[in-house]
């Protein structure tokens, strides 16, 4: 359960972490002498939380680390990262200690600071446990309210509360995620994944329309049909809208989200271990743009957005497409199929090529596409490749590094075009062993006629052990950096005066969708 935020004042009795920008600042406070000596006695560490008192309440104080300049342009946002960490380690001492009310402070005060520490502390909050014995026996019984009662207050002081409130959004939003991610596809299959966005626009306040098997077949959505093939659950196509009175874009911006809702690799069959057994999270894109809908509508951010999600499963079944296969997908592109495991550019393929309908600002896709995006770059970053500009791109890095999901910018020069071709239909969905996140995007190239970012996040969508405040599994990676992106757009076009950061006042306005 998510950690409540509180704006009183905390109860006498509520435990203390107490955060340092640098050692002179802590020996320039008034700290109880005992307090100190214990400081003093651990050699007054930084980058580590130092218990100093236990009762009435527990108390930690922590000595912020100098951020780290050696890694170049992103040194400047490790100072944060550092913050998001702490809070991280945070929750899971308040955990060990069955702490229910705790009071966060910084000194100097720091509200950058501060909202990343409560950011990595929410995030860590996240369990899967709805499958396990104890947790079902608490939804069952009385024993939901002692699940609440459980539940963790944080009272942070000197923070604004509108700043806190939407970073409060923004984290069950993320949570959204790694639970649609980490249901198994026996669970969420395609139509249960459409089911859940419809839910979500229902809570949140976006237009959510979902096409069925019979209306894809009218579109002529080849790619999806394709995929769809071996399996016995019919694909859906999901369309969500939050389109605000107020927004500050008049062409809207795309997200596309690859929602394979299970990958067996279809008749080029995965082996299981370290493969086909994590393949429920290969619908993160999904998931990512969904949850971003959520978080854009609840926080009510000024910004017209469509998200498109393309979902089925990818089995070998008796009717299951078959290497050698040649289809053609909805814009009349022939695709000779030479490998039933590509299948996610396939499904993409008719998502990007139905988004040319928008006359969009920008379309971003977020997909676990390759393996190769991972062996490059692991679950660290992720590759950014597009034929948006170079502002756009810019933008989107730099939404990357604020939010700590980085990007790195790889080419999809016209050189590697001939990769792609075959002499028996338009395109080929494998290109060989080398350059594969590369030409997975140049296949997607061809179905864009606008500006176009595509995000590869097969690494850092899945975690197969626990990663400070990712948490381990699904990370719902993606929805802080998409957040991150939009709501800088928001910003950097409003007038100062404008761009209120008050919830109360003008900032983002209602909505009136
Ligand atoms: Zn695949």
């Amino acid at each position: 359960m998510i950690p409540e935020l509180k704006f009183s004042k905390a109860p006498a009795s509520a435990a203390i972490a107490k955060v340092y920008g640098d050692l002179a600042s802590l020996k320039a406070s008034s700290l109880p002498v005992d307090w100190i000596k214990v400081m003093e006695h651990h050699g007054y560490p930084e980058g580590e939380w130092i218990q100093v008192a236990l009762a009435p309440g527990a108390a930690w104080l922590y000595i912020a680390r100098p951020p780290a300049t050696r890694y170049g342009v992103d040194g400047e946002y490790r100072a944060l990262e550092e913050f998001r960490k702490a809070g991280h380690r945070l929750e899971r001492l308040c955990k060990g200690h069955k702490i229910k009310t705790l009071q966060t402070e910084f000194h100097p005060s720091q509200g950058k600071g501060h909202e990343a520490l409560l950011e990595g502390l929410l995030l860590s909050s996240y369990r899967f446990d709805r499958y396990l014995k104890s947790s079902n026996k608490a939804a069952a019984g009385k024993a939901s309210s002692d699940k609440e009662s459980k539940r963790l207050s944080v009272h942070p002081v000197n923070l604004g509360k509108d700043a806190l409130l939407e970073l409060a959004e923004l984290c069950r939003a993320v949570i959204k995620a790694r639970d649609l991610v980490n249901e198994p596809q026996s669970v969420l299959g395609a139509v249960e994944l459409a089911k859940a966005f419809k839910a979500m626009g229902k809570e949140s306040g976006f237009k959510v329309n979902v096409w069925n098997q019979a209306r894809i077949q009218q579109e002529g959505m080849g790619g999806i049909l394709a995929v769809n093939r071996g399996s016995v659950r019919p694909p859906t196509f999901t369309i969500m809208e939050y389109k605000p009175a107020n927004a500050v874009n008049k062409k809207p911006i795309v997200l596309v989200g690859k929602g394979v809702v299970y990958d067996t690799g279809g008749l080029s069959l995965k082996p299981t271990p370290g493969s086909m057994d994590s393949m429920k999270c290969d619908m993160a894109g999904a998931a990512a743009v969904g949850a971003t809908m959520q978080a854009i509508a609840k926080n009510s951010l000024p910004v017209y957005v469509i998200a498109l999600v393309p979902a089925t499963d990818n089995r070998p079944g008796g009717d299951a497409y078959a290497p050698g296969d040649i289809i053609r997908i909805s814009d009349g592109t022939t695709v000779e199929v030479l490998n039933t495991d590509a299948e996610g550019r396939l499904i993409l393929a008719d998502a990007l090529h139905y988004a040319k309908r928008y006359k969009p600002e920008l379309v971003v896709d977020l997909a676990t596409l390759t393996g190769s995006a991972v062996m490059a770059l692991s679950s660290h970053a992720t590759p950014c490749m597009g034929t948006a500009d170079r502002n756009q791109m810019q933008a989107m890095v730099d939404a990357g590094f604020r939010c700590y999901e980085r990007l790195v910018p790889m080419p999809i020069w016209e050189e590697y075009d001939d990769m792609i071709k075959t002499s028996v239909a338009d395109l080929k969905n494998i290109g060989g062993r080398e350059a594969g996140a590369i030409t997975a995007a140049k296949f997607l190239e061809h179905f864009t006629d606008y500006p176009w970012l595509h995000l590869d996040i097969a690494g850092p969508a899945f975690l197969d052990a626990e990663s400070t405040y990712r948490g381990k599994h699904g990370t719902g990676h993606g929805v802080r950096l998409l957040y991150a992106y939009l709501r800088h757009r928001v910003m950097s076009s409003k007038a100062p005066a404008q761009a209120a950061t008050s919830r109360t006042s003008s900032k983002f306005n209602k909505k009136s969708q």
